[in-house]
């Protein structure tokens, strides 16, 4: 009796952990201590939204991406205090690029292309954002304040989570469809001194700034959820309705997806 109990303890915590799409986050690197590490509010926030959140650490080899990819429903890109290498679109470092780590770029290159191999959706934050851009074989602006005429203050500083300004949607975009669950105009906060420039392929701009500093990136085709912003939601999910329905979202893809490939069935199926 007791081992049934314990059985059925374990199988509805196999189902319960079934049910929640499981979402790859790639990390950073800290040079000097040999560490890999990224802030809590992303696995946080992925989790509140329905999903489990599984670090990635930055061994750039294909086979080792492709084997921990395989094993997920969608794809996280967080922020970095790195910027990717501009050689990978093409340019030489202008000044104001930031640190550039190789291993940062290339495991999230290999990420992207494992999760392209299974459909599975991404969101881009930040960093995340460019470096998908990219791979997509797109460009950026290497630091706004100096190759951006009149732009806006998009390094706001402290408070971190503070909404401090307007991004313009544009029409018919996964974005716009996110943004319609709450009324208004939208304001996020701001921590970046680079952004897309030459848009990559099978991608298109969904937001802008009011300087017209590309703020969201997303798939063309959108049968397959592909969102980038350059805004930080994870540090506002808590108290914006628009950064909580992102990830609400995301995880909602990243759920159907499993469904589809019938790993959810097949555990639920156990049981009957
Ligand atoms: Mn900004």
């Amino acid at each position: 009796m007791l081992k049934l109990t314990r059985f059925r303890f374990y199988l509805n915590i196999e189902v319960y952990m079934a049910s929640r799409p499981r979402i790859g986050i790639t990390t950073r690197i800290e040079l000097e201590t040999g560490r890999f590490y990224l802030g809590r509010h992303y696995s946080e926030a992925i989790w509140a939204a329905g999903g489990v959140p599984v670090m990635l650490p930055l061994i750039a080899e294909r086979d080792y991406i492709d084997a921990a990819v395989s094993t997920l429903d969608g794809l996280l890109l967080p922020g970095s205090d790195t910027d990717p290498d501009p050689a990978r679109y093409g340019e030489e470092p202008a000044i104001g690029l930031k640190k550039v780590i190789f291993e940062k770029d290339e495991t999230d290159r290999l990420a992207i292309l494992a999760a392209d191999e299974l459909g599975l959706p991404i969101l881009g934050i930040c960093f995340g954002m460019q470096i998908l851009n990219v791979v997509r074989g797109g460009s950026l602006v290497q630091d706004i304040p100096s190759q951006v005429t009149n732009a806006l203050k998009h390094e706001q500083g402290m408070p971190l989570e503070r909404l401090s300004h307007r991004v313009d949607i544009e029409e018919d975009s996964h974005l716009a469809e996110i943004a319609s669950s709450e009324p208004g105009e939208k304001r996020v906060n701001s921590h970046h001194h680079q952004s897309v420039k030459d848009v990559g392929t099978g991608l298109r701009v969904s937001a802008r700034a009011a300087d017209g500093v590309v703020e969201a990136v997303e798939g063309i085709d959108r049968a397959r959820f592909q969102v980038g912003v350059q805004w930080h939601p994870e540090l506002c999910w808590t108290f914006d309705g628009f950064s909580r329905r992102l990830f609400q979202r995301f995880v909602e893809e990243c759920a159907s997806g499993m469904s589809l490939s019938g790993e959810k069935p097949k555990v639920m199926s156990q049981l009957s």
